[in-house]
């Protein structure tokens, strides 16, 4: 048995491919396992999930465990958080890092409940301090209050914000090992009888590169529009404030901050937001911020590299405007 060394990620697939913090977390895994002299092992769980394994170790993890099986399938909490509990105790890594994903906020606790370990949740940062243990940057009071947290087990748990790492650049590529996972029938408590897709829109908030959100300040649904335009001669995806959505100006996918994506775009233009910190909280780990607002204290100010005071219905055409020149002198 290992010493507390590796650091273990679970990433997760989604359909065929792993999902963007899944090969993330493989940045601050790298970090803590330097510390510590040992390895990332990377695990990749479902049926049919060769390929995306081998993304994975392409991604920067020294070995990926492949567990692919039927049984695998479709996501089931027993099934998935059994194979990592099996995982956890024949590697006996120093931390199992977890996609703050919907499944991921399933697994984490119930895996470090079953670990006897510590869980730190929502992670934004990781430390290393002197002695070579993680310290977590978690988010208290809809990330009005940032903590330090250090976990005493072995292994420590934490699920990762999307976003919030960067991933590997140029990973010298690892191994993939499979492994065979069987859960007994009596062990798995749940059963999914029937899977249905929903039939409605989809927008990628967390993986797009430009968002333009539009907030209350946008003042209709027909103003809104501007919003959309913006965003699709910058080839981005619309986001709003939760006023703008419960207005009706647009879907409640579109949402951005504490209750709705968090997102981590190279561009965010912040249109007719206040800043508060519910949405600020969603938009964190933007590279870089444009607001327009006509309050010149308004406190999304606080937080935007560029601050445009004014009002949205006279700036939001000019920049339109100019961008289609520069688009049509190209
Ligand atoms: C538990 C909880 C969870 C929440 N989750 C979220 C969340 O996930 N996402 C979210 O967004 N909110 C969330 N909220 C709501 C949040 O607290 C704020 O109410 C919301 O973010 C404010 O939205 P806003 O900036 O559009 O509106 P306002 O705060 O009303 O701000 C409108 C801004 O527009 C400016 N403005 C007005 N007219 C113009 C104009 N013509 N030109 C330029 N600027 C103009 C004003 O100066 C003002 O700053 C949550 C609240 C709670 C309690």
């Amino acid at each position: 048995m290992a010493d507390c060394k590796n650091i273990m990620v679970y990433v997760e697939t989604a359909e065929g491919n792993p999902v963007k913090v899944g090969l993330e977390m493989i940045s601050p895994a790298k970090e803590l396992a330097a510390a510590k002299g040992g390895k990332v092992i990377a695990v990749v769980i479902g049926s049919g999930v060769k390929d995306a394994a081998q993304k994975v170790a392409e991604a920067g993890a020294d070995q990926v465990v492949c567990v692919d099986a039927p049984q695998f399938a479709d996501f089931n909490l027993d099934t998935y958080a059994g194979a990592l509990v099996e995982l956890v105790k024949e590697e006996a890594p120093a931390a199992v890092l977890v996609g703050g994903t919907q499944d991921g906020k399933d697994i984490a606790p119930v895996l470090a409940a079953k670990c006897d370990a510590g869980c730190a949740s929502d992670v934004m940062a990781i430390k290393v301090d002197d002695a070579g243990n993680a310290v977590f940057t978690c988010p208290l009071y809809g990330g009005t209050v940032l903590q330090d947290v250090t976990i005493d087990t072995c292994p420590q748990v934490a699920t990762l914000r999307s976003g919030a790492f960067q991933k590997v650049e140029d990973p010298a590529a690892g191994e993939v090992v499979e492994k065979e996972i069987q859960i007994p029938e009596d062990q798995i408590r749940t059963k999914v009888v029937e899977s249905v897709k929903e039939i409605a829109e989809t927008i990628n908030l967390e993986e797009a590169e430009v968002i333009v959100s539009g907030g209350r300040g946008m003042g209709s649904k027909e103003n809104f529009a501007l919003v959309e335009e913006l965003s699709n001669l910058l080839g981005g995806v619309v986001g709003a404030t939760r006023p703008a959505i419960e207005d009706g100006w647009v879907s409640k996918i579109h949402q951005v901050g504490q209750s709705g994506k968090i997102v981590a775009p190279k561009l965010y233009i912040a249109c007719g937001i206040s800043g508060a910190t519910q949405h600020v909280s969603g938009i964190m780990n933007s590279d870089y911020i444009v607001a327009i607002n006509k309050d010149e204290d308004a406190p999304i100010f606080e937080v935007a590299n560029v601050g445009i005071v004014g009002d949205v219905m006279k700036v939001l055409p000019v920049m339109i405007e100019e961008i289609k020149k520069i688009k049509e002198a190209q």
